[in-house]
């Protein structure tokens, strides 16, 4: 069994949706999809998680947000059609959007990119949508309670042979969702690779693996085939984006390789992080 985890630029549309379903079920071990918020299509799109954020600011000081609501409804509704999805979407938003009141916290309102998202991909796929709030635990200082997040996912995978899992929220022990820090879905895929004990770990994303160099700075750089834990750690303090060391520290203490691969380019190999 893999878990295959994508971010906001594989699931920005209807055609990045496509995508992630034809590298899905190619591999028939590929049975937990752990999904971000839809990211940008384009340099100077917005993401749903950052409009989700001035929604919570506008709800604040009491100002309409209807422009900023529509933008992101739009974005699913596109996903919806384009994939011909059979979920009631317009449902789906209304009540997101009744959920999003005065009382509602900045965390349960930036939460919902990753959760309608998940609901979108396994409608698409025919897996089970498995919430974040049925086994991703946080103690209330905001550190993971592992023992409560791996148990309860452990039996979650006894019911349910395929899933979806929106990342980047979970919930304290008084039920209130808490979100981890921007890019926390990494962190998701970690933990529920760890609490699994899957085969590998693979992360989707826009670049075919970490670059030997700074593609801002050097023309197509090579990727690096593979890499250590460490030597990531020390590639990501000197500025590598791809991914933090720490966020997917789950992986590397159960030993679990972790790959980085391209959604749009699925046969380049990628990287391989051991
Ligand atoms: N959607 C969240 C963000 O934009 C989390 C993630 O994508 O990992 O930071």
């Amino acid at each position: 069994m893999k878990l295959v985890k994508f971010g906001g630029s594989s699931l920005a549309s209807g055609e990045t949706f496509q995508k992630v379903k034809d590298i899905v079920t190619s591999d028939p071990s590929r049975k937990i999809v752990v999904v971000s918020a839809p990211g940008k299509r384009f340099s100077t799109d917005n993401k749903v998680t950052d409009l989700l954020y001035i929604c919570h600011a506008h709800i604040r000081y009491k100002v309409g947000y209807d422009d900023v609501w529509e933008n992101i409804a739009n974005r699913y509704r596109e996903i919806a059609e384009t994939c011909k999805l059979s979920i009631d979407v317009e449902e789906m938003l209304t009540s997101v959007r009744e959920g999003m009141t005065r009382k509602s916290t900045v965390d349960d309102i930036v939460s919902r990119g990753e959760y309608m998202n998940a609901r979108l991909m396994a409608d698409y796929l025919g897996y089970d949508f498995v919430d974040a709030t049925e086994w991703l635990h946080f103690n209330y200082d905001g550190t993971v309670d592992f023992k409560k997040t791996y148990e309860d996912l452990h039996s979650l995978a006894l019911k349910h042979e395929k899933m979806v899992i929106p990342g980047f929220y979970g919930t304290l022990p008084n039920g209130q969702l808490h979100v981890f820090s921007r890019g926390g879905s990494d962190v998701t895929g970690a933990l529920a690779s760890a609490a699994l004990g899957v085969e590998c770990y693979e992360n989707w994303t826009d670049v075919s693996g970490i670059l030997m160099a700074d593609p801002k700075i050097v023309d197509d750089p090579k990727p690096i085939k593979r890499i250590t834990f460490n030597e990531l750690r020390e590639l990501s303090y000197m500025g590598a984006e791809v991914l933090h060391e720490e966020t997917v520290f789950p992986v590397r203490s159960a030993n679990i390789p972790l790959y980085i691969k391209n959604t749009n380019d699925p046969s380049a190999t990628g990287t391989l992080i051991m």
